[in-house]
């Protein structure tokens, strides 16, 4: 069954930081205590020159467990998953909003719709799935919990503006995760609009456009007019044909959460994404670490709905207790089963969030040497020119404190990124910023997996700080 990160690490007897730099490199964001499925596993033990024979036994925390092979007689077509990302202001909502109004299902049109975090929109007679959650980039187009959740990315660039920070962001994430991208040039009812210019841009960065000669799909659109969304549209359906998304609709639901919230009057939320399998009321599913039996679905429209097919976003209602965003879900057949599966999770949990799963931070650090704990204290440095980061991990690396030292697992120049503090959750780690910022989502990210992000702006005093901190004699302040 599916192992978390630092289990399969012991497994193969890696080191946790080596399977997620393996994992990162398949476009995996995971934290240690993430659960990979068994496709996953055997893939990094290949990298790792490791066979891996998967006994089929019933585990019963295995969400894997009912995961029967497909038969290839039973797929059909699913509709995209899409999200829409690019930097702040270049029309992400806006378009989001546009497409949502203007390419309702037939005959709901001026129905009411209700922000459930993702809805359909119908274009000649197909579904297009979008993710409305702009700017979450971590979730839209990295994988949730080791299931990949977005089939295709919206890059929106806006004409009057060009390539910004954000916008490359973005183009590295949908990269990672191996999500192509469509790039809507925005903004293009604007007498500055320079849709060239973009062009150019973003050849640079590895999107060249079908006309000279490169593999990606421009599109030039206004999202307050309307331009060209339909052929923004027909694009998506597009570069889904060639994908061939398939899914199962006869069996067991299965998907992921993508926002869950507890509502006064209706008890636990949540806005879930059926990825395989149809959901149906009635159904007991786990989610996260709760079970419930879907007491009412309703749709991105606000109807109520008894079915959930595959590529279907809808509300489900019954859930025990809120789940987190990324959760995956799973029915099951078996209540009790569902019910002893999620109470075996939230034990897990619990006993996670009380003895293990000590992090590392420059305050509690002497302690832990003194405790005999920690020999090294891994660190990741950032730095804004390559010569400081270098600087600093010399220096540092001649730290000696009592048979303590210091080892550097990965050197960087820019901002500290989300990819930084899911490597330091990985291994351990704390972030040593010179010259640099974390970006937002990073911070947020490390303030989840309590990451320790040092920021400092002269060399020797970041060296003294952890120097400081070996010695058990960091400043009380800290
Ligand atoms: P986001 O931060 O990417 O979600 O950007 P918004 O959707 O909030 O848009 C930022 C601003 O640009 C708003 O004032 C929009 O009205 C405006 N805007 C968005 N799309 C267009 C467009 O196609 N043409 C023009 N003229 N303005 C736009």
């Amino acid at each position: 069954g599916p192992l978390t990160v630092g289990e399969f690490a012991k497994l193969l007897r890696k080191e946790a930081s080596e399977v997620i730099r393996k994992l990162i490199s398949l476009g995996i964001m995971a934290t240690i205590n993430q659960e990979i499925d068994v496709d996953t596993m055997s893939v990094i033990a290949e990298e790792f020159g490791v066979t891996v024979e998967y006994k089929e036994e019933v585990d019963e925390s295995n969400f894997e467990e009912q995961e029967e092979n497909d038969d290839p007689e039973a797929l059909v077509e699913r509709p995209p998953v899409v999200t829409i990302m690019g930097h702040v202001d270049h029309g992400k909502t806006t378009l989001l909003d546009k497409i949502r109004h203007t390419n309702v299902t037939a005959g709901e049109a001026g129905g009411i719709t209700q922000h459930i975090g993702a809805y359909q929109v119908e274009i000649n007679n197909k579904k297009i799935t979008f993710l409305d959650t702009p700017g979450h980039a971590a979730f839209t187009t990295m994988r949730a919990r080791g299931a990949k959740v977005t089939d295709i990315t919206i890059l929106v660039v806006a004409a009057d503006d060009g390539v910004k920070p954000q916008t490359v962001e973005a183009i590295n994430h949908a990269k990672a995760a191996d999500v192509p991208i469509i790039v809507a040039v925005n903004k293009m009812d604007k007498p500055e609009a320079n849709p060239d210019r973009v062009k150019q841009q973003l050849t640079e960065h590895g999107l060249v456009p079908e006309e000279w000669g490169g593999e990606t799909i421009f599109v030039p659109v206004s999202a307050i007019t309307g331009a060209g969304i339909d052929e923004l549209l027909e694009m998506v359906l597009l570069v889904a044909e060639v994908q061939e998304l398939k899914a199962n609709p006869d069996k067991r639901a299965r998907g992921v959460v993508i926002e869950a919230e507890l509502d006064k009057g209706r008890g636990a939320v949540a806005t879930v994404l059926v990825q395989n399998g149809t959901l149906k009321v009635g159904d007991g599913v786990v989610a996260g670490n709760y079970f419930g039996k879907i007491r009412a679905m309703v749709n991105d429209r606000g109807r109520r709905v008894k079915v959930a097919p595959p590529s279907t976003p809808v509300e489900i209602l019954g859930l025990s207790d809120v789940p987190g965003a990324g959760d995956p879900f799973m029915v099951f057949e078996d209540e009790k089963k569902g019910r002893a599966i999620a109470e075996r999770r939230m034990a897990k949990q619990k006993e996670e969030e009380r003895g293990g799963n000590k992090r590392v931070t420059l305050d509690d650090l002497f302690k832990q040497i003194q405790e005999g704990e920690m020999k090294e204290l891994n660190v990741i440095i950032k730095a804004d020119v390559h010569g400081s980061a270098e600087a600093m991990k010399n220096s540092l690396e001649k730290i000696d404190v009592e048979g303590a030292r210091v080892k550097i697992i990965h050197t960087g120049v820019g901002a500290i990124t989300e990819y930084d503090v899911i490597l330091a959750s990985a291994s351990n780690a704390i972030i040593v910023g010179f010259n640099v910022r974390p970006e937002p989502n990073a911070r947020a990210v490390a303030d989840q997996e309590k990451v320790d992000i040092r920021l400092h702006r002269i060399i020797y005093k970041a060296i003294e700080e952890i120097e400081a901190a070996m010695k058990g004699l960091l400043d009380p302040e800290y």
